[in-house]
């Protein structure tokens, strides 16, 4: 099982602007006729060098990841994106061989867009599919079709991308579970190194998106909860068919191809984080330092916000150099309440032991009867101090997850 790497960090880098905003998309996104692409990088080149600091105190420290995400960011000028995959490298140190993802739109890039990504040193593409039917694009406002999807899965594989991931949701209008089978089926005949596959959600953040006030209006029809749970299963079972492996509760991968950067948050490790909407943590050196002292107002790390709004972010970065609109330190009761929560999310869970050592908490002692119970009843399993849910566990992970507190 592969162990939590300590002094291991990721980097985030959040481009907001798209072609059109979905009607289901709670991210910071956004369309605009015209991007400020010189502008934004510059904020974003000048928020890196705030952050650094943060992240390269501890000598032993590497960068495993850079993502790019969005928004679109496959719509950045290629040279521009180029001089921030630089500025990253001067400032931190970013392993050899380190997982650098750009999110990619159908619709947005051309072999020559994509060889540039390449050349700039990108080498893993994540492509916002979807779905390849036409009335679940539709759907879900998105405005590139089947076929574009498609393309732009080989135009990537051609500019020499080995290491591809698709997004697939399923529970849009009028989806059947064989409608999401044959769309998984689809993505599989293209033979991508890993896929995420989400449901449609329409609550927290995204309970204001125009999809879901259309639904609470009653003019929209989509899944229940049984059906989408159904849709769910059928996805799972022809990826799992076709050997891509169950690693997280909505991610598949071949052997060896698991997300290094989601991974990052899975396991509780630090990621620097620029550009708007962006979220940042870090870690202190030692978690164990003070442990003697009351895990609830123990401090061990801080997480950050950036404002969510492309144009104040770049006047708060112009400002004083970061995009922050808020912050808040996290206690030892509540780091561990996040370990606790995603790592459950993993296959391979984590080790209860390792946990407790680095935090200085009696976890096992603590949880015995909860992580009894949920081996009882078929939900988590052990392996030494290993705890990992089963897959109905899975399944069912926040009502596991929400037992530990
Ligand atoms: S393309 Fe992605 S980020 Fe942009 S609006 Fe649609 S779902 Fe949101």
């Amino acid at each position: 099982m592969p162990r939590r790497q300590a002094d291991t960090f990721g980097i985030y880098v959040h481009f907001p602007y798209c072609l059109s905003k979905c009607p289901y998309c709670d991210f910071a996104s956004r369309a605009e006729a015209v991007i400020p692409q010189r502008r934004y990088t510059d904020a974003i080149l000048r928020e890196l060098r705030t952050q650094a600091p943060r992240f390269t105190r501890n000598a032993n420290a590497r960068a495993v990841s850079v993502y790019f995400g969005g928004g679109t960011p496959s719509l950045w000028d290629p040279p521009l994106f180029a001089e921030v995959l630089r500025e990253v490298r001067a400032l931190f140190p970013v392993a050899a061989d380190a997982e650098i993802t750009l999110e990619a739109n159908p619709g947005t890039t051309d072999e020559g867009r994509f060889s540039a990504f390449r050349a700039a040193g990108a080498n893993r593409i994540s492509i916002g599919v979807q779905s390849f039917a036409p009335r679940q694009l539709v759907s879900l406002g998105r405005k590139h079709s089947g076929g574009d999807a498609v393309r732009a899965f080989q135009t990537a594989r051609a500019a020499g991308f080995d290491n591809i991931s698709l997004d697939l949701i399923h529970g849009a209008e009028e989806q059947s579970a064989d409608g999401a089978a044959r769309d998984a089926r689809t993505a599989i005949e293209l033979n991508p190194e890993h896929l995420s596959c989400y449901a449609l959600t329409l609550t927290g953040l995204a309970e204001e998106v125009p999809m879901a006030k259309a639904f609470r209006r009653g003019e929209l029809e989509l899944p229940d909860d049984e059906l989408q749970a159904t849709m769910g299963e059928a996805v799972r079972d022809e990826l799992t068919r076709a050997g891509y492996r169950r690693y997280e509760i909505s991610n598949f991968a071949k052997p060896g191809r698991e997300a290094v950067h989601n991974s990052l948050y899975w396991r509780g490790l630090p990621y620097a984080a620029v550009g708007c909407g962006a979220c940042g943590f870090t870690l202190n050196e030692s978690l164990r330092s003070g442990a003697s002292a009351d895990p609830q107002i123990r401090e061990v790390g801080r997480r950050w916000q950036n404002d969510r709004s492309p144009e104040r972010y770049m006047e708060r970065v112009e400002a004083t150099g970061l995009g922050e609109s808020s912050a808040e330190t996290l206690t030892a009761e509540e780091h561990l309440r996040e370990r606790l929560f995603t790592g459950l999310r993993l296959a391979d869970g984590f080790d209860l032991m390792e946990l407790e050592h680095e935090l200085g908490l009696p976890v096992r002692k603590r949880f015995a009867s909860q992580i009894d119970r949920l081996c009882r009843e078929g939900l988590a399993e052990r392996d030494a101090s290993w705890l990992r849910l089963t897959a109905r566990g899975l399944d069912l992970h926040s009502e596991a997850a929400l037992r530990f507190f």
